[in-house]
């Protein structure tokens, strides 16, 4: 078998053209990250070098393209500390929890599936869970948090208490970063007999993953949150085989697959796995440097969330009072930050995580969502707390101006 690295690919630099000064700083690494110029590299290899069809093995170029899968399957598996075997490749989060759902409906005797989930999952999961429901092959569940994000454990006891087939919840929470305790939560979750389906899409390469050890039965994860391309990501499941398992249901990855995406996925998990230990640290003060100044400089800045048990690049803050999606207008040109969740439909309703936090509503109404990435620069930092504070100012003198 030919070397499958991108020898010949021009070596890039490892940082991506954004943030140079003359382009909006990127603080919204909960939405998206920016691709690691590194696995551009083995995406363009894949799709110029490697172009066989992974399916086609009868030669070199069909086999060379599913050694990448494979490669892949390791690295991602390496990350969720799972096996290879348990992963299966999908278009991204959306549509792994969707296939998880559908399996557990699948394999479980009782119907309707006693769904439990925390009331801060991502849309992707509310709206899978709902749909089910909707159609009577689910009986859902909420289990509660505080006003910190985090898990209220009387709520999970009640529920698993009250009899439940399947738990979800997340490793991470995408609004304000709240890191959850999985390795006690799965344990008391297994010891009900329920399934758990965690959702790791933010906490992926962030924080170190056991799916194996913890007894997940189904991990999700994608590519786009952690400097890999879009349209990729995958459902890691010990539980068999779930393709055989799901014959009726329609897998992105069915037919040709995506072998650009995939070996770039592996690539990104790959470089995670590496670099995590020293990424993050420094993430984590780029954070707490625009937290002190952003502390500094707004009076009555609130910093939502758990402030010790939330991902390293988080930063949820909010100023009463102050509008949030008036600031994040005034800062359009200049740094991208977020009031909330990226959301296919582009429009921004009351956060559901912020209310079921049940923080006061003009905690709620000028909440700011800021991510910061591997590749932003104290000097960006620096730069950004100077335009938030100054968008925050402008936003109250007109404020200010209409009461006049
Ligand atoms: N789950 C969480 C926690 C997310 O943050 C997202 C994306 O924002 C998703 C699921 C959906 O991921 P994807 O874009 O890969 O479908």
């Amino acid at each position: 078998m030919d070397e499958i690295r991108p020898v010949d690919v021009e070596p890039k630099q490892s940082r991506p053209p954004v943030g140079d000064g003359s382009q909006p700083i990127y603080l919204d690494h909960h939405a998206t990250t920016p691709v690691d110029p590194r696995v551009a590299d083995v995406v363009l290899y894949a799709m110029t070098g490697a172009f066989g069809n992974a399916n086609s093995i009868d030669h070199a170029f069909g086999e060379t393209a599913d050694a990448l899968i494979a490669t892949a399957s390791e690295a991602v598996a390496d990350l969720a500390g799972s096996a290879p075997g348990d992963v299966y490749f999908t278009s991204g989060s959306t549509e792994a929890i969707r296939l998880a759902l559908a399996h557990a409906i699948s394999r479980s005797r009782r119907s309707p599936l006693r769904v439990a989930l925390t009331s801060v999952e991502h849309k992707a999961v509310i709206d899978a869970v709902s749909i089910a429901a909707r159609t009577g092959q689910v009986k859902p569940r909420w289990i509660e948090v505080d006003t910190q994000g985090c898990i209220l454990a009387d709520s999970l006891r009640t529920a698993l208490h009250a009899g439940v087939d399947l738990v979800c919840l997340m490793a991470a929470n995408n609004e304000v970063g709240t890191i959850y305790p999985l390795p006690e939560v799965a344990l008391r979750i297994r010891e009900s007999g329920a399934a758990i389906m965690v959702d790791a899409t933010q906490a992926a390469g962030r924080v170190p993953l056991h799916a194996r050890d913890w007894g997940i039965d189904y991990l999700v994860v994608s590519a786009h949150k952690l400097y890999g391309p879009k349209g990729v990501g995958a459902l890691i499941s010990p539980v068999g085989n779930l393709r055989t398992q799901l014959p009726d249901l329609i897998w992105a990855s069915e037919g040709t697959p995506n072998v650009p995406g995939i070996a770039g996925f592996g690539e990104a998990c790959r470089l995670r796995c590496v670099e995590m230990a020293v990424d993050e640290p420094r993430i984590r003060a780029l954070r707490d440097r625009l937290q002190s100044k952003l502390t500094a400089l707004i009076p009555n800045l609130a910093v939502n969330g758990h402030l010790s048990c939330r991902l390293s690049g988080n930063l949820h803050v909010s100023v009463p009072g102050v509008p949030n999606d008036a600031v994040v207008a005034r800062l359009r040109k200049s740094v991208a930050i977020s009031t909330g969740s990226a959301c296919a439909s582009g429009a921004h309703g009351p956060s559901h995580v912020l209310q079921a936090m049940a923080l006061p509503e003009e905690l709620q109404e000028g909440a700011l969502r800021v991510g910061v990435g591997k590749f932003n620069t104290e000097a960006e930092i620096d730069r950004a707390a100077e335009e938030i504070t100054a968008a925050v100012a402008s936003v109250k003198a007109s404020l200010q101006g209409a009461e006049r």
